[in-house]
């Protein structure tokens, strides 16, 4: 029979996972496959680890990994992936807003063989904050401008994989995870599964407007070089600018001599230079800070506690 692991990161999720353990036995146990329910407790500093305990302690197939500190979602799915022993691994939210009752049917869909992996989207995004989905859907439309990521609107984190699938997610070892990005990189056949919005069942979401902002320019930066060319261009058009300045002053002298003026726009034009290039100073500085943090190499996680003997504890 194959096997099936069932990936959830949860930070500070106590409303929630009671909910969620539910629904998501109830499913699984309906269906064909050995399973796994592998849950990554990512510093939670709410109840949420004496609860999986006793998950744990009741259900064989729990099993769970408690990180030493909040290392984000990013670090949790990853850590997910790296301990997974499925043939298929799907990935999902404890709030419920990742319905599992979707399951059955992306095992069907991945098990026909013509797919490696069924991933969401939400086709709507009712419950959300108008201006949360303007920013969500120009995000997208630029990251797919302006990288190879192929990363779909309202596409979520929910999706269940092929082995083979997890094997390369598990390769791509850099340490500013994007996993949209990721999942888009890696390539392989997808199928793109739509769904309702659902609202999350129990607790509060842990992004707020700034982190979501930060979360998109972390994920521009990750999976394109296209803002490092800024400065070429501001500087090919401000030379261009320039040089036609330049025509305008000297005919000027000759036309109408030179009388004293014009500082008011040469401030100006300082100050808008000025601008430009710290600008984009800081766009370099933020590749720079990457790249800083990715030569230093440190782990992604840290386990305090796991009912998985084999699991790594550092990686
Ligand atoms: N999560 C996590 N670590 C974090 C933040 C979130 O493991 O630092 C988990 C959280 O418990 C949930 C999932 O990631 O299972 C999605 O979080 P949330 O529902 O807050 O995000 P939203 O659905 O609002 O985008
Ligand atoms: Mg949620």
């Amino acid at each position: 029979m194959k096997k099936l692991t069932l990936i959830v990161p949860c930070f500070n999720e106590q409303e929630a996972l009671p909910f969620f353990y539910k629904e998501a036995i109830s499913v699984l146990k309906n269906l064909n496959y050995e399973y796994e329910l592998l849950f990554i407790n990512d510093g939670s500093k709410d109840n949420t680890l004496n609860i999986l305990k006793d998950f744990a302690d009741r259900d064989a197939c729990v099993k769970y990994i408690s990180f030493s500190r909040n290392f984000g979602k990013e670090a949790a799915m990853y850590a997910g992936f790296c301990n997974a022993t499925g043939d298929y691994v799907a990935i999902m939210d404890a709030d419920m807003q990742d319905p599992p009752d979707l399951l059955p049917e992306m095992l069907k869909l991945i098990e026909s063989g013509e797919y490696d992996s069924v991933a969401t989207r939400r086709v709507s995004r009712e419950g959300e904050p108008p201006i949360r989905s303007w920013f969500a859907r120009r995000f997208y439309s630029l990251i797919n401008k302006i990288s190879d990521a192929d990363i779909v609107d309202g596409a979520r984190d929910f999706r269940l994989m092929r082995r083979e699938m997890v094997d390369a997610i598990v390769a791509m070892g850099e340490t500013n995870r994007f996993s949209k990005g990721i999942f888009g990189w890696i390539g392989f056949r997808t199928y793109w599964l739509p769904y309702e919005n659902r609202e999350r069942v129990a607790g509060t979401t842990k992004w707020n407007f700034w982190g979501l902002c930060k979360y998109a320019i972390d994920g521009i930066i990750n999976f394109s070089e296209a803002p490092l060319s800024i400065a070429s261009w501001f500087g090919i058009i401000m030379t261009a600018i320039a040089f036609i300045f330049l025509l305008f002053i000297v005919v000027r002298r000759l036309v109408y001599g030179d009388p004293v003026a014009g500082w008011a726009s040469t401030i100006c034009i300082i100050v808008f230079i000025g601008g430009i290039q710290l600008f984009c100073m800081g766009v370099m500085g933020q590749y720079i800070a990457k790249n800083y943090s990715e030569s230093k190499h440190r782990p992604h996680y840290i386990v305090s506690e796991t009912n998985k003997p084999d699991a790594e504890k550092i990686k």
